[in-house]
């Protein structure tokens, strides 16, 4: 019997097994900002412990970082003082930190790939809930709290629960205007918020093969959303194709050793699951989510549902929406596209193509926040920010940004924002009565241009 990618992984990286039924695993690869590192660090020092492994720790900064006015020191005291802690602990413990002056900041989930620091077959752990975007290159990648940061830092270790594997399957190829956001989206809607709980998933089928490495991501990103500690996918040419050449990626000899390694830890064909999910990329629309969970959507084209349950009237409620009313049609006041979800340059590339010669609609407060400095320099190199600007977006530097709120970008009363982002919590972007729609960002365009929500497909002319 053949063994899934977990698996091999996961005995590859077992250290031993402790109590209460887990294991203890190395982790390859730790990523840290500055909202869950402050405090793993002083538990550290009160220890007396040193980073072990601090070549395998990489810092940067991104909830907090404000992505207009980025001079020092920054307008938010409580920002600054995050700023400062991270400064001296990178210090203190010689970690490489990918500041703003280096040129190399970003959103953690961005700036690991982006420079090559992902690789296929590696333990990936960050302080953060979205960490299996990582997953996406093949590697098992574990959103963790701050006292596990604190046992990476000092052990370069974990002690995790062993992971049930489902295989989702999603055969054909997505229709146009249908985007890596959407799939996830559909598939959290199908599967439940809850119903990857003790899964990893595997996503697999020729909807995902045939997605670059960063729409990859984006279906990784939001595993999380729908319960599965890890998502991942199987490596292949493209995944290779994207990590040669970047700066940590191996080089020379050390490359096709690791090729060799990234090719052995791939799902056997006659990996045992326990459990398999079929879907079809014909059936997926362009989704909006109309409720305060990620689950809670419908492809842009259907009616909010009849209430299933206290959740379903919970939302209604809080989202002032009625059953039986059109999704499309709602008035937007913000539009944002950015986060670790939705803001790299693929992303920005799609929505540059469609909305050139549109301009944004009256009221509209209309942003664009890149994933990393990398993505930005990139992005102005081919003028795309001009066609935003010029259709009256806003292009500011890069952070988290209005995914969550932690910095100035937030909304206000009971606003309604369409979001690239990844949860619709309520007051998850900043006020505690505003209404979150999460779509891909060329549905956030299109409704920008609107100023209400709108099938893209109709409006940008997308076949
Ligand atoms: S963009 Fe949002 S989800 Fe991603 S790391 Fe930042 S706050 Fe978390």
């Amino acid at each position: 019997m053949g063994k899934t990618l977990l698996e091999k992984v996961w005995e590859i990286h077992k250290v031993g097994s402790i109590s209460g039924g887990r294991d203890q695993i190395f982790i390859g690869l730790h990523l840290i900002h500055e909202v869950t590192s402050p405090q793993a660090f002083a538990m550290l020092r009160e220890m007396g412990l040193k980073v072990l492994f601090p070549e395998r720790t990489f810092a940067t900064c991104d909830h907090i970082i404000p992505t207009d006015d980025i001079s020092r020191p920054f307008a938010d005291p409580l920002a600054e003082e995050m700023m400062q802690a991270i400064e001296k602990n990178i210090k203190e413990f010689g970690i490489t930190f990918f500041s703003p002056e280096s040129g190399k900041q970003g959103i953690v989930h961005i700036v690991g790939p982006e420079l090559g620091l992902t690789q296929p077959g590696m333990t990936i752990a960050c302080g953060d809930s979205h960490t299996a975007t990582h997953g996406a290159f093949g590697s098992i990648a574990f959103g963790i709290g701050t006292s596990q940061v604190r046992d990476v830092l000092a052990t370069q270790t974990l002690a995790l629960t062993p992971l049930k594997v489902r295989k989702i399957d999603i055969k054909n190829k997505l229709k146009p205007g249908v985007y890596a956001k959407d799939i996830i989206l559909y598939l959290i809607n199908r599967l439940g918020v809850k119903g990857g709980i003790g899964y990893a998933y595997e996503f697999a089928g020729e909807a995902i093969e045939s997605l670059s490495l960063e729409g990859r991501m984006t279906v990784c990103n939001m595993a999380i959303e729908g319960g599965a500690r890890v998502g991942y996918i199987n490596p292949d040419q493209t995944t290779y194709d994207y990590i040669k050449g970047r700066e940590y990626a191996p080089k020379g000899k050390e490359w096709d050793k690791r090729l060799q390694y990234w090719e052995s830890i791939k799902s056997d064909p006659d990996a045992n699951y326990d459990d398999v999910a079929n879907f079809d990329a014909h059936d997926i629309e362009p989704m909006v989510t109309w409720g305060i969970t990620p689950e809670q959507c419908i492809p842009v084209t259907e009616k909010i549902p009849e209430p299933k349950n206290d959740i379903d009237k919970e939302a209604l409620e809080y989202m002032k929406f009625k059953p039986g009313q059109k999704i499309e049609g709602t008035k937007i006041d913000v539009a944002f596209i950015g986060s670790c979800t939705n803001g790299r340059i693929e992303d920005l590339r799609e929505v540059a193509k469609y909305i050139k010669g549109n301009k944004v609609a009256k009221g509209v407060k209309a942003f664009i926040a890149p994933g990393s400095m990398g993505v930005k320099k990139q992005a102005e190199a081919e003028g795309l920010h001009e066609i935003f600007m010029e259709a009256g977006f806003e292009w500011r530097n890069p952070g988290c940004s209005m995914c969550l709120a932690m910095n100035p970008d937030k909304l206000v009363g009971d606003q309604i924002s369409a979001s690239s982002s990844n949860r619709n919590f309520k007051g998850r972007q900043g006020s505690p009565n505003g209404r979150t729609l999460l779509m891909s960002p060329v549905m956030v365009a299109a409704a920008a241009i609107a100023g209400e929500v709108i099938d893209a497909r109709k409006l940008l002319n997308i076949k």
